[in-house]
């Protein structure tokens, strides 16, 4: 670990904050016939003591991810974020604009060009860069930003939308922990990192994707505009208010890895003495993680639905858990089931109303973590 060099400031000095111990890759779904062992790697999460980057903190090669589907919650929030930041003003009607994207989808630039915007060629400079989720795949994390600094025409504005670490340490979201994802931003190591590129943050929009993602609007130093507004202001109040500087203020994510696995543990084995038929839904990360610490197999857990047709045919990594199609609902007719990606709420319920009708209920599982769930089997 004393070999770390920070993705962002190169500083050696810093702490494990989070440990998973060996994960399968998330990414990475067998088949079904594939009997497994899977592959594992350390999944750690290390906070640098120089600039205060929450980081991954090994960096295996992983094997490619199963594009999903763009949850609706997703694209309506895109939509609401391009509506915000234009009514600020701070999207111009004309110009270049390029974007760096999530490799799990979910570009915004059709939403831009379709109000004027022009998208530039490749490696061309851009006086609007969009990066939604993109920043965080990069391994090199100053390199990366210091790559979009410096393609941003005199000025230009750089938008970067993040899940706030304030976020992941308040609700205690220890499973946003994953591999690919080298980054994890509080606002104020990201203002840091963009004053090491010349850069500084001037406002910010919040949105409850992911119980609270953050859009911060930069500009270059010296471009003329005013210092970070009372947006900024009160992102940095809350990230000093949550401890993402202070290693202390990870314990209760770590003390949360245990607890969420051992209630889920439980929960789906009070189902399955109660005779209840239980399925899961959201073949993401996210669950890859929570099922392979709650040591869930297909007897407590027998199928995952998931509407990418990319994930059928396909097993949950670390686990001989099925990904089975939607139709599976309707077929198994589950007293409940077990939601892993809570966002997808609203939509999995209008979608399915057939679970709700045949008397089955949506269980969010990010809710068995607290004991926020009163056992009724
Ligand atoms: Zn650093």
């Amino acid at each position: 670990m004393d070999k770390h060099a920070c993705r962002a400031c190169g500083g050696s000095s810093g702490h494990l904050v989070l440990d998973l111990g060996d994960q399968p890759a998330c990414d990475y779904f067998p088949r079904c016939d594939d009997p497994g062992p899977d592959p594992v790697y350390p999944l750690q999460m290390w906070l640098c003591s120089s600039c205060g980057l929450a980081q991954l903190l090994a960096d295996p090669t992983m094997p490619e991810e199963p594009r999903g589907t763009e949850p609706a919650a997703l694209v309506a929030q895109a939509a609401d974020a391009v509506e915000q930041v234009s009514s600020a003003g701070w999207l111009p009607d004309t110009g270049v604009v390029t974007e760096y994207g999530s490799p799990h989808g979910g570009s915004w630039l059709d939403l831009v060009t379709a109000r004027g915007l022009v998208p530039s060629g490749p490696g061309e400079p851009a006086d609007v860069i969009i990066d939604c989720f993109g920043l965080m795949h990069a391994a090199d994390q100053h390199q990366a930003l210091a790559e979009r600094a410096a393609r941003l025409a005199p000025g230009g504005v750089l938008v970067l939308q993040y899940h706030a670490l304030s976020t992941i340490l308040g609700s205690r979201q220890w499973n946003a922990l994953r591999h690919g994802h080298f980054a994890y931003y509080s606002t104020t190591a990201l203002t840091a990192m963009l004053t090491a590129v010349g850069f500084s943050p001037r406002t910010a929009w919040r949105f409850d994707l992911y119980g609270g993602t953050v859009l911060l609007a930069a500009t270059r130093d010296g471009d003329g505009h005013d210092g970070p507004d009372e947006m900024v202001a009160a992102l940095l109040a809350e990230d000093a208010r949550a401890g993402v500087l202070d290693p202390g203020a990870f314990s209760g994510l770590q003390g949360e890895v245990n607890a969420h696995a051992s209630a889920l543990h439980d929960w789906l084995a009070a189902q399955q003495c109660a005779g209840h038929k239980v399925l899961g839904y959201g073949a993401a990360s996210r669950a890859v993680a929570l099922l392979c610490q709650a040591h869930v197999d297909r007897e407590l857990l027998p199928a995952v639905v998931d509407a990418s047709p990319a994930k059928q045919c396909l097993r949950m990594p670390g686990t001989d858990i099925p990904v089975a199609a939607p139709a599976r609902l309707a077929a198994d007719g589950p007293d409940a089931v077990l939601l892993f990606v809570p966002d997808l709420m609203t939509e999995v319920r209008e979608a399915f109303p057939g679970v709700e009708t045949s008397g089955g209920r949506w269980v969010d599982a990010a809710t068995l973590a607290s004991g926020g769930l009163q056992e009724d089997a």
